[in-house]
């Protein structure tokens, strides 16, 4: 399994694109699709064509806009440019019908869709693509918003990928002697915010799961003034990394 991070900062920030993530295993799989992560995923060299499965945790715009320039250009490739894809699957928390069914009614260009596109809302229970195993968690983000996290299992090794959450005892057992976490590190413990993780409890969830490799990820502009490779490392001793936009990981 390898992981390329597309992006590993939020919604507006100066050098990194919002949240995104490329997970190869036997199939070609994007976590979210944040601004500024469709450019990133062009620089990885994986023809976006052969992508069958996105995963989506939440639909704050800083983990979705992508796709929706995704989906145009997709259209055009197959309506016009004589081009063909296989069939899409979107995969997300609840909601996730009622989104993209009024996305593609008033979007200009989303009707009449040349390949097929299939709409799969999950919850707590796990499935397969292909020989890849996908546990979606649902973990604590904003209020009345569902939010999931993922925990992908491949040849043997297994990561997880917090989304968007506060510290909650889901988010816990998702990473759960996982061999790589990447987590939501919006703030550095000295500025905590109520709906994200901050530094420190990054490291304390990777501690309480026994994780293998921690992987800092969503930092806001703010959180860049901050060692937050220090901060998680008070409170987790394994291997720490602060994420950056094309930092490929092998499993
Ligand atoms: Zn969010
Ligand atoms: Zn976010």
């Amino acid at each position: 399994m390898r992981l390329t991070i597309l992006g590993s900062g939020t919604n507006v920030h100066p050098t990194r694109a919002a949240s995104g993530y490329l997970v190869r295993t036997d199939h070609t799989i994007l976590l979210d699709f944040g601004p500024r992560t469709l450019a990133n995923l062009l620089k990885t060299g994986v023809n976006r064509h052969r992508i069958t499965h996105i995963l989506f945790s939440h639909y704050h715009a800083d983990h979705f806009s992508d796709f929706i320039t995704y989906f145009f250009d997709a259209m055009i490739f197959t309506k016009y440019q004589g081009g063909t894809r296989p069939p899409l699957t979107v995969i997300g928390p609840r909601g996730t019908k009622r989104l993209f069914r009024a996305l593609f009614a008033t979007l200009p260009g989303f009707t009449h869709v040349p390949f097929a596109v299939h709409f799969k809302e999950v919850a707590d229970r796990a499935f397969k693509i292909g020989k890849t195993t996908i546990i979606p968690r649902t973990v604590t983000h904003t209020k009345n918003l569902h939010c999931l996290g993922y925990r992908i299992e491949y040849g043997g090794k297994a990561l997880a990928y917090s989304g968007d959450s506060q510290y909650c005892d889901s988010l816990v057992r998702l990473c759960g002697d996982v061999d790589l976490a990447v987590l939501d590190c919006s703030f550095p413990a000295s500025r905590p915010n109520p709906v994200h993780l901050h530094a420190g409890q990054c490291g304390q969830v990777a501690r309480e799961a026994g994780v293998g490799r921690l992987v800092l990820s969503h930092l806001y502009p703010i959180t860049e003034r901050y060692n937050v490779r220090e901060q998680a490392g008070e409170a987790f001793g394994g291997k720490i990394v602060v994420g950056r936009d094309l930092m490929a990981i092998k499993l």
